[in-house]
């Protein structure tokens, strides 16, 4: 297969769009990256380039240690699926997979043999004979990934080929997309703007806003270290509190957050001492929040969500914080509770958006 190695590489349209600035991203052989990011961020142009239908105004792409930048799309040996399925409706399932083999003259026999284990492969040997017209999303796609397999590209890029499907069938097929993927060790860049599908599917997911790169790492570390509030924000669902806060040192180290005040553990205070960063936002997941009976904050809205109950809490200061609640305890909308966490999860940023501690 194939390591792929994106160098300052830019795209600028015409009109003076920057897509995509200065980006450094290395995916290793066999790895399953995403490109993760808001609509707009840049995600399809950088697929693009690297499928060779875009060339950078700037930078090199690497496929291993040969740079490709002039390289013919047909010549970059890739496969590549899309959110529309783009199947030949003339065609039956059978001609469109074995379409890129008569296209590249294989024999007969071997093209036959090699559409009968693919199929096998994604589950659709008894589609074989229908048009396209005659299959569901779910079958369309399974499909399209069986055209991209059959012609054992040594690089997969995919657009969102996931999200034409309804939520039952698009984890299913997410499922043996990844399944398949690590089965067939085939090198595989997927752009979705799904945090859930990115995290279920990545090895390395690379953040991306604005055309920038803003963090990329497993989804684990994303999760536990969002490298700035932008991350924070778009990784973990439900999402994560960012609060503005005040770090106050003296008498006592605390944090003065949606108008409630918590001692802050000496060891953080150190850092706050050393830096004298005081104005700071804090990242709460709801997750991390330990509600109980008590003074301060209201009970605002509850969501039942099946295997936990979630609420919007009024803080003193009228904000809305998001919190799990636990299972042992029920709380009715409008009861007065008290919040308390644990300092060692939260994360520090600075107002600007960088990473404290
Ligand atoms: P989406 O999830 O909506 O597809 P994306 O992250 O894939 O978004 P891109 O399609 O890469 O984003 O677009 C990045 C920026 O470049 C956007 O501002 C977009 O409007 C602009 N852009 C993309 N393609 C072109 C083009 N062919 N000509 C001019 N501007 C473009």
């Amino acid at each position: 297969m194939v390591r792929v190695r994106l160098e300052n590489v830019s795209k600028t349209f015409k009109g003076g769009v920057d897509a995509v600035k200065n980006l450094n991203l290395e995916v290793k052989d066999k790895e399953f990256v995403v490109l993760l990011g808001p609509s707009g961020c840049g995600k399809t142009t950088t697929l693009l380039m690297i499928a060779g239908v875009y060339k950078p105004n700037s930078g090199y792409i690497y496929f291993d240690d040969t740079i490709v930048n002039d390289l013919e799309p047909k010549d970059r040996n890739i496969g590549m699926v899309f959110q529309s399925y783009a199947l030949y409706p003339h065609m039956t399932v059978y001609e469109n997979i074995a379409f890129p083999l008569r296209l590249k003259k294989l024999p007969k026999q071997e093209i036959d043999a090699r559409v009968r284990e693919v199929s096998s492969m994604l589950k659709i040997e008894d589609l074989l004979n229908r048009k396209p017209s005659q299959l569901s999303g779910g079958q369309q796609q399974r499909v399209a990934l069986a055209r991209a397999i059959v012609k054992q590209p040594q690089l997969f890029l995919m657009d969102e080929p996931l999200s034409n499907l309804d939520a039952k069938i698009r984890v299913e097929v997410r499922a043996e997309l990844k399944r398949l993927q690590r089965e067939l060790g085939i090198t595989t860049i997927y752009v979705t703007h799904d945090q859930a599908e990115a995290m279920s599917l990545a090895d390395r997911i690379a953040v991306m806003n604005r055309g920038e790169l803003q963090q990329y790492a497993t989804p684990e570390e994303l999760y536990n270290n969002p490298a700035n509030t932008f991350v924070a924000s778009f990784i973990g669902s439900p999402p994560a509190n960012l609060l503005d806060a005040e770090v106050v040192l003296e008498p006592h180290p605390r944090v003065e957050v949606a108008g409630a005040s918590f001692a802050l553990p000496e060891d953080l205070a150190g850092v706050f001492k050393e830096r004298g960063e005081t104005r700071v936002t804090i990242m709460l997941r709801p997750e991390h929040i330990k509600v109980k009976r008590g003074k301060g904050f209201t009970v605002y809205s509850t969501e039942w969500l099946g295997r936990e109950e979630y609420a919007f809490l009024r803080a003193p200061d009228g904000s809305l914080v998001r919190a799990v609640l636990s299972p042992e305890e029920r709380f009715d909308v409008g009861e007065e509770v008290e919040i308390a966490f644990d300092f060692r999860k939260v994360h520090f940023y600075k107002r600007s958006g960088e990473l404290i501690v």
